[in-house]
């Protein structure tokens, strides 16, 4: 009967670290669904995702669930230089050190944005977030460019090199990536 308590408690003990992870996504809203990405260009793709998610969380004012979406760019900032390393991540070998400082500045960024959020200050969240930003611009230009016809005649098809639409011939032009088009709008 002793050794069977025991046990349980021992249990419970180790069940106990992750009840308590559990019940702090509950409050900050549910946990973020992630999987490390393998290549550079998706992982610059999901950090350029998680901001576009902090930035509407930032306008529907839900700042309590900022924290998910900067831990996941928090990961991701941590493996980008060695993402940007991997074969035919098609990254500039000179390029590199930049995007590991990159991901590194990107990476720091999260105790204070998670702090800001956390204190419902949205002004202080809103400065961090235009760094963070700024920092992924930074490692957007290094991801491979896709051009796309700008009359949409194949819709969301996109190539990898410059060229002419094959329906109306027309040069097909550069896809701005989400970075890019939030950067034009800071001027307003
Ligand atoms: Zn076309």
């Amino acid at each position: 009967m002793f050794v069977k308590a025991m046990f349980i408690s021992v249990v419970s003990l180790a069940m106990a670290p992750v009840v308590a992870l559990a019940q702090h996504g509950e409050e900050k809203g549910k946990p973020a669904e992630f999987k490390m990405p393998t290549t550079y260009k998706a992982g610059v793709e999901e950090i350029e995702h998680r901001l576009d998610v902090i930035s509407k969380l930032m306008e529907s004012k839900q700042l309590a669930k900022v924290h998910v979406e900067a831990d996941v760019i928090q990961k991701v900032a941590k493996e980008i230089g060695q993402l940007a390393l991997k074969e035919g991540s098609s990254v500039p070998k000179e390029a590199v050190k930049d995007i590991d400082q990159a991901g590194k500045d990107l990476a720091g960024k999260f105790d204070a944005i998670d702090k800001s959020a956390d204190a419902g200050d949205a002004a202080g969240t809103k400065k961090i977030y235009d760094e963070m930003v700024k920092i992924a611009a930074t490692l957007a230009k290094y991801t491979p460019k896709t051009y796309q016809c700008p009359m949409k005649c194949e819709r969301e098809k996109t190539y990898d090199k410059l060229g002419k639409c094959p329906k109306c011939g027309m040069d097909l032009k550069g896809v701005k990536s989400h970075v890019d088009h939030e950067a034009e709008h800071e001027g307003h």
